[in-house]
């Protein structure tokens, strides 16, 4: 199978934030990738901008290290990396003061696409749109491009979202979420709506429940300041597993274009119910011999902040009402593994004589990470000799071997929306509107913890999180699906 790339159009991408960890770890590596796959065009300019004075020659070798540590696998190729370099170049700019403004703005060509990352903390998006527009760089043709997290509760995502909106139309900014970014999300689309097979049984007659997990074998590690002020309701819960949430909940969108696919997903958001105390499990990791404490990641011995929770959720509306949808997302869990199942009802009537509690259903199984794919339980016949014994069966399509060598090109989360970002794609970023209905469900939830004060439930490193998850479901006849990489 062939992947098609379609180059973009020329394009200047200024990157903020561009010696920190995320441009290094995730966005230069990417542009890299994109690259040496041919969809950049040959006039393409990516300009790199933090505080400290550097010169040209050694941000190009600040990016052809981050290269070489995370783009690399099969793409080593010393005159391409030399060639990309070739477009790449570095500016002093300081945020929160004038300097730097001046130059860059030199640099940015108006005659073609140019969009802003900002790829620093959220405390300097503000001063960045004022300087773009101070500096007359804010026309109708940029983008700026915001990074996670989006305001801190309801009342900062819309103070954010007003400065934002004072110099920049809301066709203009791109709030990432790397999870839309992810293939296998975009699949869950195409599977859903491209196929007539599973939309007619998408509801609360045929759907027993349904499983979002996104577990992390990492601690908080050096993010432990501001880790702790966030937790796991506002690091995963409002943002990714609420996307992904929309996703799977959504009415199929008149089109496959961006204000019909962010209204609906808005939807899903504003029919969500109250969750109920009873609902919620909050747990917080402990140390063993090998691993510290979340106390100690934190420097804390009274942090009350939650880096596991589980919950259960329910959505009013026609489609979903009395079907279950159970998130848990946690670190320092077993397995580094996120996925959705969804878990079908048993047929009506069994003509094969097994006992109810034999029979498990058919579960549909949308694998985030690791090995993106998607896997299908069905019953058959066990087979030989013995009678009608049943079995389940996956039935599974895993990318990497669905797509052979090309499967390696299928670009990360990253790179595919900056590549939408210079397209002027926004279906897969999220709507000013969306952030503040997710946040309008968190902050209620959110705000009673912080009223009582309550202490998360402690979980040894390497599991599944506090055995009163496990419960949340058991007490229903229920389980959670194992945790497996
Ligand atoms: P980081 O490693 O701390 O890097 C911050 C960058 O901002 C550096 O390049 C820094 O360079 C620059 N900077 C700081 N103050 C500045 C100022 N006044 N003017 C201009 N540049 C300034 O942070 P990061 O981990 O890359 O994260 C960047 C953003 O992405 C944050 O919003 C974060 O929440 C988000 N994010 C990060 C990750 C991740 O995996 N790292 C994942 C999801 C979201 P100088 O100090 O030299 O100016």
């Amino acid at each position: 199978m062939v992947s098609r790339v379609i180059p973009v159009d020329p394009f200047d991408l200024v990157i903020f934030g561009g010696t920190g960890d995320l441009a290094r770890r995730k966005i230069l590596p990417g542009l890299y990738r994109r690259f040496w796959a041919g969809q950049m065009p040959e006039d393409a300019r990516i300009v790199g901008c933090s505080r400290h004075d550097m010169s040209d020659k050694d941000y190009r070798e600040e990016v052809r290290a981050a290269i070489q540590e995370f783009a690399l696998e099969g793409k080593d190729d010393t005159d391409k990396i030399d060639a990309f370099l070739e477009i790449i170049s570095f500016v002093a700019v300081d945020a929160t003061g004038d300097k730097g403004w001046t130059e860059l703005a030199k640099k940015v060509r108006e005659d073609v696409v140019h969009a802003f990352y900002f790829s620093v903390g959220p405390s300097l998006f503000g001063d960045l749109a004022e300087r773009l527009h101070k500096y007359k760089m804010a026309g109708k043709e940029t983008r700026i491009v915001v990074e996670k997290p989006f305001g801190h509760d309801l009342k900062s995502a819309k103070a954010l979202n007003a400065t934002l909106r004072k110099y920049f139309a809301e066709e203009q900014i791109y709030r990432i979420d790397h999870y839309l970014g992810k293939e296998t999300v975009q699949n869950l689309m195409a599977v859903r709506f491209g196929n007539v097979l599973f939309e007619p049984l998408w509801n609360a007659l045929y759907v027993d429940h349904i499983q979002i997990t996104v577990a992390e074998t990492v601690g908080v590690g050096g993010r432990g300041s501001y880790y702790d002020k966030s937790g796991a309701m506002r690091d995963m819960v409002q943002n990714h597993l609420m996307q992904l949430l929309c996703l799977i909940a959504m009415e199929p969108p008149h089109h496959f274009e961006p204000d019909a696919v962010r209204d609906e997903k808005l939807k899903v958001i504003r029919a969500l119910d109250p969750v109920q105390p009873e609902d919620i499990v909050r747990g917080q990791y402990e140390g063993d011999d090998k691993v510290a404490s979340y106390f100690d990641d934190v420097e804390d011995n009274g942090s009350i902040t939650e880096s596991f929770i589980a919950m259960k959720l329910h959505i009013s509306n026609w489609r979903w009402k009395g079907t279950p949808i159970y998130v848990r997302t946690g670190k320092r869990m077993k397995a580094r593994a996120s996925e959705i199942a969804v878990v079908f009802k048993h047929p009506p009537h069994s003509i094969f004589g097994e006992k109810s509690n034999d029979r498990r259903g058919n579960v549909l199984v949308i694998r985030l990470q690791p090995n993106e794919g998607m896997n299908l339980r069905v019953t058959i016949k066990e087979p030989g000799p013995g009678g009608m014994r049943l079995i389940e069966v996956p039935l599974d399509m895993s990318f990497a071997e669905a797509l052979g060598p090309d499967a390696g090109d299928v670009a990360d989360a990253y790179e595919r929306l900056i590549m939408d970002v210079i397209r002027g794609n926004q279906t897969l970023f999220m709507r000013g509107d969306e952030v503040e209905a997710a946040w309008a469900w968190a902050d209620p939830i959110i705000g009673t913890w912080e009223e009582s004060g309550e202490r998360p439930k402690p979980y040894a490193p390497g599991t599944t999180g506090p055995e009163e998850s496990l419960m949340l479901l058991y007490r229903e006849g229920r389980r959670w699906r194992d945790v497996k990489a």
